[in-house]
């Protein structure tokens, strides 16, 4: 059924429906979407275009629901919303290919992967790998503990393998995959048909084969895959959580293969580092971030990177559902700052510094002095006390000079909305919450 619906400009549908997308769901909103263009609109289907089609895959799985309501509260009429890709001829080989292998992520590129000494190794050989698969390092074998950027780097191979060289076969599959496919296919009877499909290819990728552990027979078709890709000088990437050599229980010939090419290791990163992924995951999604906001998540999250992409992702919603700004007090109740900090920062820490800062005297404040000049300071020492340790409101106004619960509870209030209303004092706030930690934790 045609819609009775006069389209003017559905250039100007999208970017309302955009507009819409950011707003109500901004975790999964990217700065790409700009690209995206009206291929048609009839019928009631609104199709998407867009080049990559790792962004149409994304786009499907999930946006889908975020778009057409978008699109029907927008048009205001039961719409449909497809996404396509465009500019290619090879569209349906495409989808069915990546149907069985692991879906490319459009946000793990080399461009979206930070370089530190962490991990310029194993971000340098898959640079190399991909723009000479089979020659330099084969097999190249990443390891590290999760979340360290492995699988990350795989994807970026991929992507950039695809651009360059698109008639190049490339089969990116988890090690779990692999074995469930072979399983299969010995129940099945079609052995051949799995085997073709890992070895008739230009550029093996198999991601976390620690996975082989303690399954011979998989083990053992795992070997001569990886034997027919070598001699035939076809690259192969492998990734694990530990180097070859401490893969207990994989085979020994096994093991010497992996290490006849490149092995490289991935280490957490550094403060440094941290502090630049977060920023990249943060422009990545079109979002201003604070460097004191950045600087708190790289703090607090050390050795697996999901996790500080998961803290960014806690604070950017926060900020949306609550429409604040995302500012340092806001990403800290965000994030329960408060409960990680409190094992380190005291109630002196916070008297010394408060102390220093507004060039009042310990002793003052911790008497029963009423004068302006000493309740302010007062009240900030009691507001970061509330916020960044475990002390409850009787300890704190018992430290303060003997004031009860109810005095701490205003003064809390007071200095929160002092903070809200003045710039001034928020940043003067966060740069001595960002001392105090930084000192102290
Ligand atoms: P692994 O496979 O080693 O467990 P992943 O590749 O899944 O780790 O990485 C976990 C998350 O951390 C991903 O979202 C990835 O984008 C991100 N990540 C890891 N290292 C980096 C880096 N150097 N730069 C940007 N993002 C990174
Ligand atoms: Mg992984």
């Amino acid at each position: 059924m045609r819609l009775p619906l006069v389209v003017q400009d559905t250039s100007e549908i999208l970017e309302r429906i955009l507009e819409d997308v950011r707003s109500v769901d901004p975790v999964n909103a990217r700065t790409w979407f700009d690209e995206l263009r009206v291929v048609s609109f009839d019928g009631g289907l609104l199709q998407v275009g867009c080049s990559d089609p790792s962004w149409a895959q994304y786009l499907h799985d999930r946006c889908l629901a975020a778009f057409t309501q978008a699109a029907q509260r927008i048009t205001g009429h039961l719409v449909g919303v497809q996404f396509v890709v465009t500019g290619r001829q090879d569209g349906a080989a495409e989808s069915d290919v990546m149907q069985r292998q692991v879906r490319l992520h459009p946000d793990y590129t080399f461009e979206s992967f930070v370089v530190g000494p962490c991990n310029r190794l194993a971000h340098a050989s898959c640079i190399a790998v991909s723009q000479n698969p089979g020659v330099i390092y084969n097999p190249l074998f990443l390891y590290g503990d999760v979340g360290l950027g492995k699988t990350h780097l795989l994807h970026a191979v991929c992507h950039e393998t695809q651009k360059r060289a698109p008639h190049l076969r490339t089969e990116f599959h988890s090690c779990e995959q692999f074995v469930n496919g072979f399983i299969s296919a010995i129940e099945q009877g079609n052995l051949p048909e799995f085997q073709n499909q890992y070895r008739n290819v230009d550029i093996l990728i198999i991601d976390d084969v620690q996975f082989l552990r303690e399954r011979e027979q998989s083990q053992e078709e795992f070997f001569h895959t990886f034997n027919v890709l070598y001699n035939n000088r076809k690259q192969i990437i492998l990734t694990a959580d530990s180097p070859p050599q401490e893969l207990a229980a994989l085979e020994d010939r096994l093991i010497s293969r992996f290490k006849w090419g490149l092995v490289a290791r991935l280490d957490p990163p550094s403060y440094e580092t941290r502090i630049a992924i977060v920023k990249k995951k943060a422009h990545l999604r079109g979002l201003v971030l604070p460097d004191t906001v950045a600087e708190l998540i790289a703090e607090h999250f050390k050795s697996n990177i999901r996790e500080l992409e998961g803290a960014l992702t806690v604070i950017y919603a926060t900020a949306r559902a609550s429409g604040q700004p995302i500012t340092l007090e806001l990403a800290k109740q965000a994030l329960g700052v408060q409960e990680l900090t409190c094992r380190s920062v005291s109630m002196s820490d916070i008297v010394r510094a408060v102390s220093e800062h507004f060039d009042v005297r310990i002793t003052d404040l911790q008497s029963k002095k009423r004068s302006q000049s000493i309740a302010l300071p007062r009240q900030v020492c009691m507001y970061l006390a509330r916020n960044l340790t475990r002390h409850s409101l009787e300890e704190i106004g018992g430290h303060l000079g003997g004031r009860d619960h109810s005095t701490v509870v205003h003064a809390c209030s007071k200095i929160e909305q002092l903070y809200k209303s003045d710039a001034s004092f928020r940043e003067r706030i966060d740069k001595l919450t960002g001392w105090i930690m930084k000192n102290n934790g």
